[in-house]
C-alpha cells in the first residue's frame, strides 16, 4: 500500500487563536483569575464574582477600580494590547500582574465577553461586547458605577473538547471558591465575595477591614487560624523577602494546603513545599501536613516572569539558597512556637501499661480539670522522640525507668533512676548540699508519693519529669507507660495551652539569638554523628568528612539559654519534694572561695539573710516566668524544667542563688530575662563536675545497665546533643572562639594515606 502524504495547510486564523486561547484559559477558575489580577492591577477595594454553572454558563466580576477609558474599549480584548507594559526591558521591572495583554483576548476567543466600564472622570459608564478579539460594536453610553464589570459568558461554547472534558459544574466551582478565597487572603483590606448566580448567600465573603487572619479563618475555619504563627524574613544579598502564616506543630491534616504568591501572583513551586515538608516532619505525626500561607516576594530580574501564563510552577533565581534560608526561618519559628505542652510522669515501679487510647481518654477527660480547654491530647504528642536518630544504647535504658538518663553522683537526690544506688559526694560541703537535697527529691509533681525506697537507702519518688515537646517526632506508644493511680496526677498537671508571650524585651532577645544564628554550624549540629565524650566538657562529632571537637559547656549554656529565652514562662517545673532553704545555700556558696566573699563584705550570716529577703520579693516573677518557686518561708521548692530528661548538677545550686541575688541586672527587664536567663543557664549546663570517681563509677551504673558507658555521657548524648540538633541555633562566635574546633577532614587524610 502506497503511503500518501497529508496536504499541509495552513490553519484558519480562527482556529488559531482559538487553540491559543484553550491554552491560556483551560476552565473558569484560569479566567477568574486573570480577571481578578486585573481587577487588583485597576486598584479595586472591592471584588465582586458571579458565577453560574460552576463558570461554565456564565462568569461576572465586578470591581471598584480605575476603569477603562472609553477610548481604549475597542482594543481591550485583542492580543496583546495591555495598559501595563510597553518596551522589552519592562518585564524586568513589572509590578503589576498582567503584562502580555493575553488574558481578555483568549477569553473572548473563547466566551461571549461584554465589558462595562467607568472611570473616575468619565460622565457616564460604557458598555461593549467582544467575540474572537474584535469589539462587535462602539461602545454604548449607560448607567454605571465607578469601576469595570466584566462577564463572561458560555465559555468554551465553540471549543467542544474542552466543554466535554469540563462537565462537573460543581467540581468547577470549587476551583473557582478555591482561587478566590486565597486571592482573598493575601490581599487582606480588599473585600471578596463569590456566589452563584441567584444565591443570597456567598460561599466566599471577606470584609476590607479584616487582617489576614480573620481571612483564613472564614475560609479555612478555626481549626487552622487559632493555631497560626506569623513568619517572616528577608535577605538583601539573595533580594527576597517572606511574609506569611503557617500552622504549629498542633495542627496537622492529610493534605498539604499551601498557599504561595510570588510577588503577588498565586503559583505553585514543588520545590519550595518540599524543602518546606521536611522541616515539618519532625514536627508532625507522620503523613500529615501543615497548612502555610507564604508570600516571597523576589527581584522582578530574578523570576522567570516570561514564562507560559498556564505554567502555575515558578523558577527563580538562587532558588537553591532561598529555599533554604525560608526552612531555616520556618524551623525556628516552629522551634520558638512549641505550644501546647504535656507534662506527665511515668512510673519507676512496674505498672499498668497502658495503651495509647487510654492515654488519649485519660488526658482528654481531665481536660476540664486543666483550664477548662477541650482540646484532645493525642498519646504520640505526649511522649516524642526520634527513634532514627537514636543509637541503639539510647534504648538500652529501660524503659519504665525514664530516669535512667545517666544519674551521676551529683544527682543521686534529684529524681535519679531506681537501681543507681548511692554514691557519696566528695567532699563535705557538697555532702550538705546533698543531705539537704537528698531527701528532696526533684520531682515535677507537686505531690509525689515516696512509693519505693532504693537500694542505697535513698528515697526515690514514683515519678520523673517528663514532658511533650511537640517539636519532637512521635516515640512508640508503647514507650508511654503509667501507674494507674497516677494519671490523674499526671492529667492534672497538663498545661496543654502555651502562653502567648508579646514582651518586647523578649522579643528582641529572641530575634537576637536569631539573627546571631551560623547556618551551616546549624546545619553541622542538626545532621551531626556523635562520637563520644572526651571529657564531660568536651565531645567529638563528625559531620560529612569532618570530624569536631565541641564544647559541650559552652554549647549546653547556650543551649537553655535559648530555651529560657524561646520558652519564655512556659516551663514545667522540677519540683523538690523537700523544700530546699535559700539561706543555707547562699551560706554554703558564701563558703566556696570561688565566691570571692572577703571580710570587708561583712558577715556571711548577714550577707545570705539579706540575700533570702532579695529573693523572697521576687517570687512572683521568678514562679511566672522561669517556674523558679520560692515559699513564703524562703525555701526552693522549683526549678524551670527546661529538657526532658534533664536535671542540672545541683552542687551547683549554692552558687546559683548566690548569683541570682548578686549578679543579675534586676532593673531593666530586657538586663533582667537576659541576665537571669544566663546565669540559669550557666547553672544548667554541662560542666566539669560531671566527672565522676572512677572508683564511683560501678555505683553511678544502673543495676541492669549494659551500655558500658557511665550515665553522664549517656546524658550528654542522648539528651544534651540530641537537643542540640533541634533546639540550638549556634550563635556565630561559636566558629571562631574556639569552641567548635574542626580537627580533621577525611579528604585530607587520604592525602596523607596516598604519601605512605
Ligand atoms: P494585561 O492584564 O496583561 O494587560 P489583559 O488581557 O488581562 O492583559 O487586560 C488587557 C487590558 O484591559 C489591561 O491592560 C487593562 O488596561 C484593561 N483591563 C482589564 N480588566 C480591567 C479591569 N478590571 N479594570 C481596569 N482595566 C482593565
Ligand atoms: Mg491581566
Amino acid at each position: 500500500m502506497a503511503l500518501v502524504a497529508g496536504v499541509i495547510r495552513r490553519l484558519d486564523e480562527a482556529v488559531v487563536n482559538r487553540i491559543a486561547a484553550g491554552e491560556v484559559i483551560q476552565r473558569p477558575a484560569n479566567a477568574i483569575k486573570e480577571m481578578i489580577e486585573n481587577c487588583l492591577d485597576a486598584k479595586s477595594t472591592s471584588i465582586q464574582v458571579i458565577v453560574k454553572e460552576g463558570g461554565l454558563k456564565l462568569i461576572q466580576v465586578q470591581d471598584n477600580g480605575c476603569g477603562i477609558r472609553k477610548e481604549d474599549l475597542h482594543i481591550v480584548c485583542e492580543r496583546f494590547t495591555t495598559s501595563k507594559l510597553q518596551k522589552f526591558e519592562d518585564l524586568a521591572s513589572i509590578s503589576t500582574y498582567g503584562f502580555r495583554g493575553e488574558a481578555l483576548a483568549s477569553i473572548s476567543h473563547v466566551a461571549h465577553v461584554t465589558v462595562t466600564t467607568k472611570t473616575a472622570d468619565a460622565k457616564c459608564a460604557y458598555r461593549a461586547s467582544y467575540s474572537d478579539g474584535k469589539i462587535k460594536a462602539p461602545p454604548k453610553p449607560c448607567a454605571g458605577n465607578q469601576g469595570t464589570q466584566i462577564m463572561v459568558e458560555d465559555l468554551f461554547y465553540n471549543v467542544n473538547t474542552r466543554r466535554k472534558a469540563l462537565k462537573n459544574p460543581s467540581e468547577e466551582y470549587a476551583k473557582i471558591l478555591e482561587v478566590v478565597g486565597r486571592y482573598a487572603i493575601h490581599n487582606s483590606g480588599i473585600s471578596f465575595s463569590v456566589k452563584k448566580q441567584g444565591d443570597t448567600v456567598s460561599d466566599v465573603r471577606t470584609l476590607s477591614n479584616a487582617t489576614t487572619v480573620d481571612n483564613i479563618r472564614s475560609i479555612f475555619g478555626n481549626a487552622v487560624s487559632r493555631e497560626l504563627i506569623e513568619v517572616g524574613c528577608e535577605d538583601a544579598n539573595l533580594a527576597f523577602k517572606l511574609k506569611g502564616y503557617i500552622t504549629n506543630a498542633n495542627y496537622s491534616v492529610k493534605k498539604c494546603i499551601f498557599l504561595l504568591f510570588i510577588n503577588h501572583r498565586l503559583v505553585e513551586s514543588t520545590a519550595l513545599r518540599k524543602a518546606i515538608e521536611t522541616v515539618y516532619a519532625a514536627y508532625l505525626p507522620k503523613s500529615t501536613h501543615p497548612f502555610l500561607y507564604l508570600s516571597l516576594e523576589i527581584a522582578p530580574k530574578n523570576v522567570d516572569v516570561n514564562v507560559h501564563p498556564t505554567k502555575h510552577e515558578v523558577h527563580f533565581l538562587h532558588e537553591d539558597s532561598i529555599l533554604e534560608r525560608v526552612q531555616q526561618h520556618i524551623e525556628s519559628k516552629l522551634l520558638g512556637s512549641n505550644s501546647s505542652r504535656m507534662y506527665f510522669t511515668q512510673t519507676l515501679l512496674p505498672g499498668a501499661e497502658c495503651s495509647s487510647s487510654e492515654v488519649v481518654k485519660s488526658a482528654a477527660s481531665s481536660s476540664t480539670a486543666t483550664k477548662g480547654t477541650s482540646d484532645k491530647v493525642y498519646a504520640h504528642q505526649m511522649v516524642r522522640t526520634d527513634s532514627r536518630e537514636q543509637k541503639l544504647d539510647a534504648f538500652l535504658q529501660p524503659v519504665n525507668n525514664p530516669l535512667s538518663t545517666g544519674p551521676t553522683e551529683e544527682r543521686t537526690g534529684v529524681n535519679a533512676g531506681p537501681p543507681e544506688g548511692t554514691v557519696r559526694p566528695r567532699d563535705a560541703e557538697m555532702e550538705d548540699v546533698s543531705e539537704l537535697l537528698e531527701t528532696g527529691d526533684l520531682v515535677e509533681m507537686a505531690d509525689v508519693q515516696q512509693d519505693a525506697v532504693m537500694p542505697g537507702g535513698l528515697s526515690k519518688s514514683g515519678h520523673s519529669p517528663e514532658k511533650a515537646f511537640p517539636r519532637k517526632r512521635p516515640r512508640e506508644d508503647t514507650d508511654v507507660q503509667m501507674e494507674e493511680d497516677t494519671r490523674k496526677e499526671m492529667t492534672a498537671a497538663c498545661t496543654p495551652k502555651r502562653r502567648i508571650i508579646n514582651l518586647t524585651s523578649v522579643l528582641t532577645l529572641q530575634e537576637e539569638i536569631s539573627n546571631q544564628a551560623h547556618e551551616s554550624l546549624q546545619e553541622m549540629l542538626r545532621d551531626h554523628s556523635f562520637v563520644g565524650c572526651v571529657s564531660p566538657q568536651w565531645a567529638l562529632v563528625q559531620y560529612r568528612t569532618k570530624l569536631y571537637l565541641l564544647n559541650t559547656t559552652k554549647l549546653s549554656q547556650e543551649l537553655f539559654y535559648q530555651i529560657l529565652i524561646y520558652d519564655f514562662a512556659n516551663f514545667g517545673v522540677l519540683r523538690l519534694s523537700e523544700p530546699a532553704p535559700l539561706y543555707e545555700l547562699a551560706m554554703l556558696a558564701l563558703e566556696d572561695p570561688e565566691s570571692g566573699w572577703t571580710e570587708e563584705d561583712g558577715p556571711k550570716e548577714g550577707l545570705a539573710e539579706y540575700i533570702v529577703e532579695f529573693l523572697k520579693k521576687k517570687t512572683e516573677m521568678l514562679k511566672d516566668y522561669f517556674s523558679l518557686e520560692i515559699d513564703e518561708e524562703g525555701n526552693l521548692t522549683g526549678l524551670p524544667l527546661l529538657i526532658d530528661n534533664y536535671v542540672p548538677l545541683l552542687e551547683g545550686l549554692p552558687m546559683f542563688i548566690l548569683r541570682l541575688a548578686t549578679e543579675v541586672n534586676w532593673d531593666e527587664e530586657k538586663e533582667c530575662f537576659e541576665s537571669l536567663s544566663k546565669e540559669l543557664s550557666m547553672f544548667y549546663s554541662i560542666r566539669k563536675q560531671y566527672i565522676i570517681d572512677e572508683t564511683n563509677l560501678t555505683h553511678s551504673q544502673n543495676e541492669d545497665s549494659d551500655s558500658g558507658s557511665p550515665p553522664w555521657k549517656w546524658t550528654v548524648e542522648h539528651v544534651v546533643y540530641k537537643a542540640f540538633r533541634t533546639h540550638l541555633l549556634p550563635p556565630k562566635h561559636f566558629t571562631d572562639d574556639g569552641n567548635i574546633l574542626q580537627l580533621a577532614n577525611l579528604p585530607d587524610l587520604y592525602k596523607v594515606f596516598e604519601r605512605c
